[in-house]
């Protein structure tokens, strides 16, 4: 049996990154807003958009993804906030999954810029894990025009770990010889699925660093933790047992799914990050020419318990507007207040028909929508996603 390779390919800052290399290809600025204190952001006028992502020189100001756009600029009165660009991104993603699949078929896309490649066996093919990441992490910045670190290890999950190791364009391996030495050091919070609020049990503990929690006693980690605090510690020692992958876009369907470092425990900051998943899902829908009939939304809290509840439509759609309306209303019958590490806004039962089928009464109302959304899909790919915006961001 060959040693399993897998290799975890994460775009650096790819919502910031994408964004500016588009503006600069397009010669809309004449600046890198990856070297300059800059964000995603939903939108601004509302005040009340969260932060999809960051450059590098905003890390410094201790700007976190997740947070409201208007903390973050608090925190750096200068920041440049730049609106998001679902359309350039879905195609941007694409780009990037297509390429990997150019060297193996077994290509797991966990996010929309994150992806498991399983090279188990290739190394006759490819040569040593390392130079081929180096290689393939060259192709990806000449071909595509963005940077990405990639992460090899025995799993998934040791392979995640590392490619969140130095930024940006960078390989890193964490063989599980290797934890000792490069993962146990690390803050407890930089441990897979550590967010803040685990962070802060496991430091009333006396946890400090993933070695901590990795020779903590088990035990007493059930205790406090339940079985969320055995899960923990398995990934501490590099084991991926229960390493669920909730996030995988499932070939059945169109999904996507964020994880938030950043706990979300309001309502209205959690419909923003429906709102940006379901643009994500809808933008990939229309770009296929299909549509869907379910509707689900997934939320898993801090201590990793996941819920998730699913609606049949009436007819199938491809409508950014009624995947969202359905999606917030599963999230208000699923949401019991607990802080939200996860969100994820998934479709199924997709189908490819050549005409729309109606509802009986507000056919009218659906054309208009659909006229509106494939206009809003052309408009935003010719002038940027700046040119249009959604009223319900306006409102507020
Ligand atoms: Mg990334």
């Amino acid at each position: 049996m060959p040693e399993p390779i897998f290799m975890h390919v994460d775009v650096n800052s790819a919502f910031l990154s994408w964004t500016a290399s588009n503006l600069l290809f397009n010669k809309k600025i004449d600046y890198d807003l990856r070297l300059v204190p800059s964000i995603i952001g939903g939108n601004q006028a509302t005040r009340h958009g969260i932060v999809l992502a960051k450059s590098q020189p905003s890390k410094k100001y201790g700007i976190i993804t997740g947070e409201p756009v208007i903390d973050a600029k608090k925190k750096c009165p200068g920041l440049i906030v730049m609106p998001p660009d679902y359309g350039l991104y879905v195609r941007r993603s694409n780009d990037l999954m297509e390429l990997l699949r150019r060297y193996t078929p077994d290509v797991e896309q966990y996010s929309i810029d994150e992806a498991f490649c399983d090279f188990t066996g290739f190394g006759l093919l490819y040569g040593a894990p390392v130079v081929f990441a180096n290689e393939l992490r060259e192709t990806i910045r000449n071909e595509l025009g963005f940077t990405v670190n990639i992460g090899i290890s025995n799993n998934r999950l040791l392979a995640k770990m590392a490619s969140d190791f130095k930024k940006p364009d960078m390989v890193h391996t964490l063989f599980p010889k290797e934890i000792p030495g490069k993962m146990w050091p690390l803050p407890i919070g930089d441990l897979f699925y550590v967010g803040q609020s685990s962070e802060i049990k496991l430091r009333n503990l006396g946890i400090r660093t993933i070695g901590d929690l990795a020779h903590f006693d088990r035990d007493i980690l059930k205790s406090h933790l339940k079985s969320f605090g055995l899960v923990l510690w398995n990934y501490a020692n590099g084991y991926e047992l229960e390493f669920t992958p909730d996030e995988t876009i499932q070939n059945k369907g169109y999904g996507n799914s964020m994880t938030v470092r950043y706990d979300v425990t309001d309502a209205e900051t959690a419909k923003y990050y429906i709102l940006s998943l379901t643009e994500i899902v809808t933008t990939r829908i229309r770009a296929d020419g299909a549509m869907v009939k379910v509707v689900a939304v997934s939320i898993t809290d801090p201590d990793f318990s996941h819920c998730s509840h699913q609606m049949t439509l009436t007819s199938p759609t491809d409508i950014t507007e009624k995947i969202y309306k359905a999606a917030c209303r599963l999230f208000d019958e699923l949401w019991d207040g607990a802080p939200i590490r996860q969100l994820g806004v998934h479709t199924s039962k997709v189908c490819f028909e050549s005409y729309y089928q109606y509802d009986l009464f507000d056919g009218t109302r659906i054309d208009k929508l659909r006229t509106m959304d494939s206009t809003i899909d052309r408009i935003r790919e010719k002038y940027g996603y700046e040119s249009l915006k959604r009223a319900c961001f306006v409102k507020v």
